[in-house]
Parts: structure tokens; sequence; C-alpha cells
């Protein structure tokens, strides 16, 4: 590693596996969920990995993720979360994309087009962010003739496997699904894999463990890590015992202290709150991350490193599989997806292992 920053590194041919993985464990149609630039891991990269391990139909934020992902796979089945739809339908009918509406206005509008073309609907079943509520639905069966193809809605506490919640949106979920009557019915994103295939129904939209990131509950998880996250190690000096390190001098050296230097902060996406909490890896050797995080600079203790590996220039690694995702996130207490997400954007990526192989999507 030559350069000065930090540099992600994504496996394509990982997130290719997750998804067969995901695939083998159920009988619905495992769709991907590529919103939020892929999770931060880039919308077209993951996507055309993903088409080439066999995933025909994706979610997308937004009716800007659906364009992009519209030109580089012409077949795939689009659902766009956040539809902007009554707004402006056009769009929507000429890339063959397919709204998610989540209120009773944009459904009757998607009911209404002249176009009859597909539409979701979000139900609104207790996770109180938007939907269709159960008057929704009945007014919408009363009115129209052209129902939703699709029907979703969303678990809040699906990695719980005990919480009565589930049990009740499940319920919720049948009863409105029997009123519209869809050809797709969709409750469950990656956790509600492992909840039992009554959760399954016909489509489960896969985010997070396409993206390696684990289910607490499952272990041991058939899921595999899909990112590496190296930084160089930019300076080395040598400071006494009972010397502070860093902003707010959060941290005291105990002993002689070698300190490193590693080009990797906030500015990169790596949490602030990780400080003093994480170690990384040099070789077979670990380094504790000492002192506060700063912009674009964080510090560990190379003491107990053989001097001969510490020279500035060299990569270290400071996500990988000693430390997963999943360990960073609860080291810096919060979840695991806003630390990939802040990674991905802040990062330089680099994609490893670029499947081979023919994309069936493409336009014959
Ligand atoms: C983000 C999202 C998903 C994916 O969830 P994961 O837990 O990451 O698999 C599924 N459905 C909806 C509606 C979402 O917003």
């Amino acid at each position: 590693m030559s350069s000065s920053e930090p540099e992600l590194e994504i496996d394509l041919c990982a997130i290719g596996w997750n998804f067969r993985v995901l695939t083998a464990l159920t009988a619905a149609t495992v769709s991907a969920v590529v919103k939020s630039d892929a999770y931060g891991l880039g919308l077209e990269a993951v996507a055309g990995g993903l088409a080439v391990a066999g995933c025909r139909s994706y979610f997308v934020a937004d009716l800007s993720e659906a364009e992009k992902l519209r030109r580089i796979l012409p077949r795939a089945a689009i659902y766009v979360l956040a539809p902007d739809y009554a707004a402006d339908p056009t769009p929507y009918h000429e890339r063959r994309l397919v709204p998610v509406c989540n209120s009773l206005e944009d459904a009757t509008c998607a009911a209404l087009s002249a176009e009859r073309a597909s539409y979701a609907v979000n139900l609104e079943t207790g996770f109180h962010r938007f939907g269709l509520t159960f008057d929704d639905v009945r007014r919408l069966a009363q009115t129209q003739t052209h129902f939703p193809t699709v029907a979703l809605s969303h678990l809040a506490c699906a990695e719980t496997r005990e919480a009565a919640t589930n049990a009740l949106q499940w319920n919720r979920f049948v009863s409105m699904c029997e009123i519209l009557r869809p050809r797709g019915r969709s409750l469950g994103a990656s956790a509600a894999i492992w909840l039992g295939r009554r959760f399954h129904f016909d489509i489960i939209r896969a985010g997070s463990a396409l993206y390696g990131l684990k289910m607490p509950t499952v272990d041991p998880s058939p899921i595999r890590p899909v990112v590496r996250l190296r930084a160089p190690l930019v300076a080395v000096q040598t400071a006494c015992a009972r010397e502070a390190v860093g902003y707010g001098a959060t941290f005291t050296t105990s002993r002689v202290t070698r300190i490193g230097t590693l080009a990797l902060g906030y500015s990169h996406g790596f949490p602030f709150a990780a400080a003093n909490r994480i170690s990384v890896n040099i070789g077979p050797h670990q380094a504790p991350l000492i002192g506060r995080v700063a912009m674009e600079y964080v510090t560990v203790d190379l003491t107990d490193v053989p001097e001969s590996l510490c020279r500035p220039g060299i990569g270290v690694e400071v996500i990988g599989p000693h430390l997963l995702i999943d360990d960073l996130a609860r080291a810096a207490q919060t979840n695991p997806q806003e630390i990939l997400l802040r990674l991905g954007a802040g990062c330089r990526r680099r994609y490893a292992n670029s499947p081979v192989g023919a994309v069936e999507d493409q336009d014959r």
C-alpha cells in the first residue's frame, strides 16, 4: 500500500456468495436491497456482481438510483422504496420501474395510470414510518380495479426471534394481503431468513446479509465478510512514560511507548467513538488504538510490535478477520450499517475478486 489514504476493499465474490447462501435458505425470491449506494459499497459495482451471481430483482432508495441501475441492468425488476411517483410517473413507466407506494395518494395514482403499469404498496403493520393503513387498503380495494402486484411491509424486530411484534405484524400483513391479493408478498429483510419459513412469503428483501453483516442471533453464520479496511502508517515516534496522546489527552502512556500514526480519521467515516476501544493488526500483532480519533488520523500503540514491522508506508489492517464491521460497530456503540455506509462514502474503494461470467440480464 503506497498511498497516504485508507482503502476499503470490497470483495464482490463474497457478495455473490452471500446472495447464493440466502437463496439456498429460502424458497422465496431473494431481492437485493442496494439503496444508499449499496450501503456505501458502490451501486454499479455491487449490482454488477450480484447480477453475475443470478440476482434478478433489486430495491433502490429513489428515482436517481433506479435510473443508474436501469442503465446497467436493462431487464431486472427494480423497486423504488421512496418514490416521488405521483409528482411525475413518466420516468417510472419509461424505465419500467416499480414504485413502492407509501401512501394512498401514490397508490391511487398508480392504480389509475393509463399504462396500468405494475406497482407495489408498503403496508403499515406496526413500524409507523409510512405505509397504507387498513382503512387505506379497504379504500383502494373498493375504489380501484388495478391492484398492486407486490405488497410489502417491514418488521421492526426481526433480529429478536421472540419479539411479540413479529407475530402481530405478520397477522396484520396477512389480513391486509387478503384484501389486495397481490401476486408477490414481502415481509422480511435479511434477518427474516432466520425467523422461520412463515416469514419468508414470496420475496425476501436482503441488504445487510449480502454485505457481510452478521445477524447477532445466527451463530455460526454462513455469511462471509465482504470488506477489509487498510490504513497506511504515516509516522512512528517514541514517547516517554506519563505523556499524553492526542486531543483532550484522553490517553496517557504508562511506559516508554512507540506510537504510530495512521492516515485514517472521521473524515474517512471512521467512528470517533471507537477511540481507545479497538486494536488494529500488523501481521500477526495487535496494536491498540490510543487517544482520540481525529479528522484525518488515529494513533496506535506499537510498543509490542517488532520494530522491523513499524516502517512508515506499510498498510495496517483495521477491519479484517481480526475485527469485523460488527465488532467495530459494537465498540463504537452504533449499528454496523452506519459504519459501512460512512466508510464506503469516506474511503477510496477498491474492488477485489470481480466475478467473471455472463450477466443474463443483458438484452439479447
Ligand atoms: C433497508 C431495507 C431493507 C434491507 O434490510 P436489511 O436488514 O439490511 O436486510 C429491506 N426492506 C426495506 C423496506 C428497507 O428499507
